[in-house]
């Protein structure tokens, strides 16, 4: 069941966070969703109510580039009839305001991300207002982003610049957005400290103290980057090289402090990463895209029922169904 952020939010607000996990095909589609109902090794598997929880499907502009946008949205419907009992919402991942639109019409997504974080701060409000009164309009809620976080994710580069918390209420004030991604010190990609002390939650406070309670609060750039993961996959052939992560230990430190929903990419791409490597390193005469597909599904549904348990979402699924009944 495709469900609004907004209820999901409401419901962990200050207590857990909600995994915001990217996919960009079939195996990553599947692992996902195995892996937030406690499914590991088949899709029929019982449920797991343990360990089931709520969870934000993530499409990023390259992932609807990568082939065709209607390809995931098929593999998306078919997830949601082969998993009936999933509640999750569709969410675009660092929109521009014409892919925004795009999406907002599509009746797909329940949420999109407006990133105008590039721009001086008067034409981001002005950018992020726009998209919030067309998604308002169709029931579509909106993230936003104010300040810069570090590194590489995609097509987009950028230096750190914290989330300023003044600026941040006036922000929200001003733009009637649903959520707020804050740069507290974390970066996209691989390496994310370089140069820099770790998440601030110090500033992260700051800026909790200034909005209004209840409000919902985004980070992004907060895979762990497991040195296991990393050692495996160069011990099969990879060249990651200085590499760092934000601890899984603050994932919930973080949601105490507001923060609801925790972006994870990379950390599935080193999953995916390391199976594959070594999925063709150990069978050299092997050709066939099932070999590692069969490997890594059940691996990144281990993977994401480790995530949610670490974000504190694991076992919420019948307990955000109840809430959403009563909502
Ligand atoms: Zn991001």
């Amino acid at each position: 069941m495709r469900v609004s952020t907004k209820e999901l939010f409401k419901h962990c607000y200050g207590k857990y966070a909600i995994g915001a996990y990217n996919i960009n095909n079939l195996e990553q589609a599947v692992g996902l969703f195995r892996g937030n109902l406690g499914k590991i090794k088949t899709n029929t598997d019982p449920t797991d109510p343990a360990v089931s929880a709520p969870f934000i499907l993530q499409i990023s502009r390259g992932a609807r580039s990568y082939t065709d946008k209607r390809f995931l949205e098929a593999i998306i419907r078919a997830a949601e009839q082969i998993f009936p009992e999933a509640i999750f919402a569709v969410h675009l991942d660092h929109g521009t305001e014409e892919v925004c639109y795009d999406c907002i019409e599509s009746g797909f997504y329940t949420s999109v991300m407006i990133d105008a974080s590039h721009e001086p701060f008067e034409k981001n409000i002005e950018i992020t207002r726009r998209v919030v009164q067309r998604a308002h309009e169709k029931g579509i809620v909106v993230e936003a982003e104010l300040g810069q976080l570090g590194g590489v994710e995609e097509d987009i580069k950028a230096d750190v610049k914290l989330t300023d918390p003044d600026q941040a209420a006036e922000f929200v004030e001003r733009t009637g957005c649903d959520s707020l991604a804050v740069a507290i010190g974390t970066s996209h990609g691989v390496a994310k400290f370089k140069g820099a002390q770790g998440v601030r939650f110090d500033r992260l406070e700051e800026i909790q103290k200034r909005l209004p309670p209840g409000y919902p609060l985004v980070m992004h750039g907060a895979s762990a980057v497991p040195q296991e993961l990393v050692d495996r996959i160069n011990a099969a052939g990879g060249a990651l090289k200085e590499t760092s992560g934000v601890p899984e230990d603050h994932y919930l430190k973080a949601a105490q402090m507001g923060v609801c929903k925790i972006n994870i990419d990379t950390d599935g791409r080193l999953v995916w990463c390391a199976v594959y490597r070594e999925s063709f390193r150990d069978n050299p005469a092997d050709f066939d895209p099932r070999t590692p597909g069969k490997i890594f599904m059940p691996a990144y549904a281990e993977y994401i029922i480790h995530k949610n348990k670490m974000l504190g979402a694991a076992g919420k699924l019948e307990e955000v169904r109840q809430f959403l009944q009563q909502a």
